[in-house]
């Protein structure tokens, strides 16, 4: 019998090659730019079709990866089996004790919605329909990553279907060291199947995000920059420098313009987070000013981000402390009247909460970073391979002073930037991670890194 046949005979879920109508369907990402051509793809339905799966493919020694949403599609799987978990929906919400149970198919917006119910929130990412286990494999910073820390420091527990063809709970208190992996070390340990996430109560923000126009925007990123030293850290916020086509689906007083977001989020009493956000409303007139009291359940309006699938190019990283000359340097390179091909330029601000790790310990890396950057290019997919990386390398050669040389996986841009796996983890962590992988994935079924 063939792989594909032993299979179909023992997953529940679809099981499809490459010559079957819904295949293409199966292996779409929310990344459009990247087609996945794994040899076959497995619509997982349960714990039993992941274990099943882990177990007939270690015994034929054929890889295994995982695609969630495909928001983290940066590289192409080419071969091997493509596990989809898309069918493992669902979350359940267990409100005195305040976990969210959450399958390895639901995105931000499914654990958002349910938490809210009860008052509560989990400390999610700034879009809503990320995979809630990709994300939280890789860390995760949010809108409220002061305040709260990474995502990845409210898991609880992990079901993980192993190589050995078992589904084990890694927590604090089994199997600990694989908890510990899982709580920012992303991937090669097995196909997570549910996680349990703590939820913090908070029915309300106060935050949002304004526009300003390009004649502004020198004076707001300035602004900006000293005002996130005076900040606590009940208050997140981030910056980006946005170039808007002049196309439809871009709201009318933003079409075509070259703007910058500030975007706030603050925890506690409205009238202080009005206050503390003073100094960016003073910076001048804005396009549009969409901070206020907000439901927490509307957390994804703060930063906006795109909700419909297509092709995306990103690099980022972490930067260290900035000052006025990192904000000169960075207008000379990303500012309004630079012409460059990204779509969108930001920094978030860190601190507060990423800095101190879980008690019991996590290998997420980018705890020393104070700020992260990002940009996302033009969705050309003609310019991926040739003129965004030199002009990423370009834009970012002036801010190499403030460049930390850390980083964390979330951010690291899909691994095709060299050096950057390594440096997403500290190198004691980053040791420590591949003993751990070697201990529960000894003949590497689930293969991660750079290839
Ligand atoms: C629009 C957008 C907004 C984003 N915002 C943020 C943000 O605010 N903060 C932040 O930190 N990151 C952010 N990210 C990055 C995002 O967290 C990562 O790309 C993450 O990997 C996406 O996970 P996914 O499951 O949705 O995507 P997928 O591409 O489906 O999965 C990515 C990887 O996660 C792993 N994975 C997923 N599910 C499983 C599973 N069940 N078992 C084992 N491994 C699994 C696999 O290694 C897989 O290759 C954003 C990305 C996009 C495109």
């Amino acid at each position: 019998m063939t792989l594909i046949d032993q299979l179909r005979s023992s997953v529940a879920g679809p099981v499809l090659g490459p010559g079957d109508d819904d295949f293409a369907a199966e292996v779409a990402a929310w990344n459009t730019a990247t087609l996945h051509t794994p040899d076959v793809a497995v619509g997982l339905t349960s714990e039993e079709d992941a274990a099943a799966l882990v177990r007939l493919a270690a015994s034929a020694g054929t890889p295994v990866r995982v695609l969630a949403t495909g928001h983290g599609s940066a590289t192409p799987v080419t071969g091997g089996i493509l596990a989809t978990t898309s069918r493992l929906a669902g979350v359940t919400i267990d409100a005195d004790q305040r976990i969210a149970h959450i399958n390895a198919g639901c995105r931000w917006a499914d654990v958002i919605e349910a938490a809210a119910e009860h008052g509560l929130a989990p400390i999610a990412g700034a879009s809503a329909n990320v995979g809630c286990i990709g994300y939280t494999l890789g860390g995760g910073l949010g809108p409220l990553a002061r305040t709260y820390g990474f995502s990845s420091d409210w898991a609880r527990a992990f079901r993980v279907a192993v190589a050995s063809g078992e589904v084990i709970t890694a927590s604090a208190t089994e199997n600990p060291d694989l908890f510990w992996a899982l709580r920012g070390g992303k991937g090669g340990f097995g196909i997570v199947t549910s996680m349990d996430f703590e939820l913090v109560e908070l029915s309300t923000l106060y935050g949002g995000s304004v526009f300003f126009d390009a004649p502004q925007i020198a004076d707001a990123l300035s602004t900006w920059a000293e005002w996130t030293k005076t900040l606590p850290e009940t208050a997140t916020t981030s910056v980006i420098i946005l170039r808007l086509p002049p196309l439809e689906f871009i709201p009318e007083p933003l079409r075509g313009k070259t703007v910058l977001s500030a975007r706030f989020a603050f925890v506690g009493d409205p009238a202080e987070g009005e206050r503390l956000f003073q100094p960016i409303r003073d910076v001048g007139p804005t396009i549009i000013d969409a901070v206020a009291e907000l439901p927490a359940a509307a957390i994804a309006t703060i930063h906006n981000d795109p909700t419909d699938p297509g092709p995306g190019w990103d690099r980022g990283g972490l930067l260290n402390e900035i000052d006025a000359d990192f904000v000169e340097a960075f207008l000379g390179a990303a500012g309004p009247d630079q012409q460059v091909p990204f779509v969108a330029i930001e920094i978030r601000h860190l601190g507060g909460a990423t800095r101190r790790d879980v008690p019991e310990g996590s290998a997420v890396g980018g705890r020393g970073g104070a700020y992260t950057y990002f940009m996302a290019g033009v969705p050309d997919p003609s310019l991926f391979a040739t003129v965004l990386p030199p002009a990423a390398d370009a834009l970012l050669e002036p801010l190499r002073p403030w460049i930390a040389t850390e980083t964390t996986i979330n951010y690291a841009g899909g691994l095709k930037v060299p050096g950057s796996y390594e440096a997403s983890w500290p190198a004691g962590t980053f040791t420590r991670l591949a003993e751990i992988r070697a201990t529960y994935d000894p003949n590497t079924v689930f293969p991660y890194g750079p290839a």
